[in-house]
């Protein structure tokens, strides 16, 4: 499905991101996987080059625009193109009410999870257009449709880059590149999972009409689908893969 093209996933190290760029090498691309932390994303293109594909390994922390654009120069000096972006990075922040929410938290989730994507796709458009057209998915949220408690900064931004997603969209469909954002549902990763009572995790789970959490994997293979051909007329769109979450 993605034979000859390249591709760049952001937070690659771990959860969702990682499921996806095992789906794109496996399609057949060539994957910058790329995250803050080294450890994760070496194993992920161990894991890729254990399996025939091909990956490299850039560090890059996407709340700086100058790190975006670095990781963007650098898959275009090792692969010598740019077809394809998953801006998938992104952090929770603390859980307070927005009357109590901590001022450099807002800071850091709204610069990580809403300016990140924007400074990804401010350097990946150029590359794209340069590289004859491509494609963008931007992981937003099911939050990025509905409120949650205590999450202001994480429902602002991911409401933020499904806005960021139509805008680009509309701005370059008429240019060869497409834009589209996805929105899961709760998904079994560190994210939603590293410090979760079990009834915590049930009271979510009760959130999902299928009655369960999701995988990454199947988040990935929505990503996956969007980024191929196979969606040659999908840009703009904002899809959810969320158990029937926003259906209730
Ligand atoms: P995760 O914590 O498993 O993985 C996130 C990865 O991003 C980690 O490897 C982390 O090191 C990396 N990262 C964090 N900050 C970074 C930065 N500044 N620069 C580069 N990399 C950075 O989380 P996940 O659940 O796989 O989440 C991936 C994306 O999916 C996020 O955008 C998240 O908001 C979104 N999402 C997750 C869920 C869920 O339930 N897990 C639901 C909806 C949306």
């Amino acid at each position: 499905m993605l034979k000859d093209k390249v591709a760049l996933v952001t937070g690659a190290g771990s959860g969702i991101g990682k499921e996806v760029a095992l789906k794109y090498a496996a399609a057949g691309a060539k994957v910058i996987v790329s995250d803050i932390v080294e450890k994760g994303g070496n194993e992920t293109v161990a894991e890729i080059l254990a399996t025939g594909g091909e990956a490299f390994f850039v560090k890059a922390d996407t709340g700086k625009p100058e790190e975006n654009e670095l990781l963007v120069q650098k898959t275009i000096e090792k692969y010598g193109a740019l077809h394809i972006a998953c801006n998938n990075a992104g952090i929770g922040g603390p859980s307070a009410p927005a009357g109590e929410y901590p001022l450099d938290a807002w800071d850091k989730v709204i610069s990580i999870n809403l300016s990140g994507v924007f400074y990804g796709m401010r350097y990946q458009l150029p590359a794209i257009l340069k590289s004859g057209g491509g494609n963008i998915v931007n992981m937003a949220s099911i939050l990025g449709k509905v409120g949650f408690a205590g999450s202001s900064a994480y429902v602002a931004a991911k409401h933020g880059v499904i806005g960021l997603t139509e805008a680009s969209a509309v701005e370059y469909a008429a240019k060869g590149v497409r834009i589209n954002a996805v929105g899961p549902g709760f998904i079994k990763t560190p994210l939603v999972e590293s410090s979760m009572s079990q009834e915590a995790r049930e009271a979510l789970i009760a959130l999902h009409p299928i009655g369960r959490l999701g995988e990454s994997a199947e988040v990935a293979e929505l990503v996956l689908w969007l980024s191929s051909d196979k969606a040659s007329f999908v840009t703009g769109a904002y899809y959810n893969v969320d158990g029937g979450y926003l259906a209730r």
